[in-house]
């Protein structure tokens, strides 16, 4: 049985319009021999009537601080609405459609309300369903406890997730995941005028973009059909383009990496805050102190830089203030730099190609952007800078790693 899972985000779903071209995609999947099983998210984004933040309102409204049962429960009806109407509206095309909950459709997860992670698929009723004809439209965002007692969402992403996952759990041929954009883009487009769709991208690319920003998919539905080797394909529900392939493997049929380019995308975070402490010489222990101190407050750090005078890491900017009273308590004297951004590079062939550096840092330098701090892996440079200048910031690095759509491609 050749198995598509084909996920539909918010603004896919969000008009009459936009869930006429879902059902024509649909289709296609029939006419082209798959048997589909659809993955909706809530319709619309903020604002919008049926949107899951419209829903948190109303709940908070009622009380501010509500048990998380009732959170999880209500944060699992904007994807319940959104089934019911396409699966009515695809059977009012004639087809035989079935809308499903995530525990309905077999989805199980741990009992961690908000960021539940999935434990086991039960794919029973999706096999029954899907081999006699019936197109399952399923909840995405959401699965239940094992007992049965709670509904769960799996947190920001989560329908990537749930499209992932149940890709993997049915062996699918492939992951369609339909958006407002033609694909996964060098740049995000709302940003950068000269991004263009990447045909092909592998997932380790993918992954470190979305890690680092870039909010097209997200990464932990990439590593879920990365592990089973299952193909993803970002494409746009509003167009007929082909969208971006998510693999590793060449369309020649070798086995060959596509991941040898210099740089794939550029990316960003926003509010972010840098927090420098000085250390004396004698504290030779100071980082072991720092950073325990942020755990122990359950402050995430990212960016660290141990240096023999001062460690260097970031916070989310929310966090700032209290990880400077931490550190200023302990008798440190950390300077906290608010409003900062990371910009960050990713490329899956960068590693030992010379130069790579330099022409990131001539980018920043150019527009006169200051760089606080630098990290990089094997296939990605980030930078710290001052938020305000991080659209010049992306655009530069954009031109400099010759991404834009006359550029020529760096590598092949
Ligand atoms: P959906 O509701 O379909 O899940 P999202 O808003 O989550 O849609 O993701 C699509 C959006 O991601 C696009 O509208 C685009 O603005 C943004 N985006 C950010 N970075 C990129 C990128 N590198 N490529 C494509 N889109 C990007
Ligand atoms: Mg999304």
């Amino acid at each position: 049985m050749r198995i598509i899972v084909q996920k539909f985000g918010g603004t896919s779903v969000a008009t009459a319009e936009g869930r006429q071209m879902v059902r024509e995609k649909v289709k296609q999947a029939l006419v082209s021999g798959f048997k589909p099983v659809v993955v909706v998210s809530a319709m619309g984004r903020r604002n919008d009537p049926y949107a899951t933040d419209t829903m948190i309102e109303l709940l908070k409204k009622e009380n501010a601080t509500p048990n998380k049962h009732e959170l999880d429960f209500m944060m699992c009806c904007g994807e319940m609405l959104s089934a019911a109407v396409m699966a009515a509206g695809l059977q009012q095309d004639g087809l035989r459609a079935m809308a499903l909950t995530g525990g309905q459709a077999g989805i199980i997860t741990d009992d961690s309300f908000g960021t539940a992670r999935i434990l086991k698929i039960d794919t029973k009723n999706l096999m029954q369903l899907v081999s006699s004809g019936v197109i399952p439209v399923v909840c995405g965002f959401q699965g239940r406890t094992e007992d049965g007692l709670h509904l769960t969402t799996l947190g920001r992403g989560g329908s990537d997730t749930t499209g992932a996952a149940l890709g993997a759990a049915l062996n699918a041929e492939l992951v369609e995941i339909y958006t407002d954009v033609d694909g996964i883009m060098t740049a995000d487009p709302r940003m950068v005028d000269s991004a263009q769709i990447l045909d092909k991208i592998s997932y380790g690319e993918i992954c470190q973009l979305a890690q680092q920003g870039a909010k097209v998919i997200h990464p932990r539905a990439v590593e879920i059909a990365m592990q089973k080797n299952i193909p993803m394909v970002v494409k746009s529900t509003f167009s007929d383009a082909p969208g971006t392939l998510i693999s590793n493997v060449r369309d020649d049929g070798g086995d060959a990496l596509i991941a040898d380019r210099i740089a794939a995308g550029v990316t960003y975070l926003q509010s972010l805050a840098q927090v420098m402490v000085p250390l004396k010489a004698e504290d030779q222990q100071g980082s072991v102190t720092i950073f325990q101190a942020m755990a122990d407050k359950e402050i995430s750090v990212d960016c660290l830089n141990v240096q023999p005078e001062a460690v260097r890491f970031t916070v989310a900017e929310p966090d700032a203030d209290a990880a400077g009273a931490v550190l200023t308590g302990l008798g440190y004297a950390p300077v906290v730099t608010k409003r900062c951004a990371k910009v960050t590079v990713v490329g899956g062939g960068m590693r030992e190609v010379p130069g790579v550096m330099a022409t990131f840092v001539s980018a920043l330098a150019n527009q006169e952007i200051a760089i606080f701090q630098t990290v990089d892996s094997n296939t990605s440079i980030s930078a710290i800078i001052a938020q305000e200048r991080l659209c010049d910031a992306v655009r530069s690095l954009h031109a400099g790693f010759a991404l834009e759509k006359s550029a020529q491609p760096s590598l092949e």
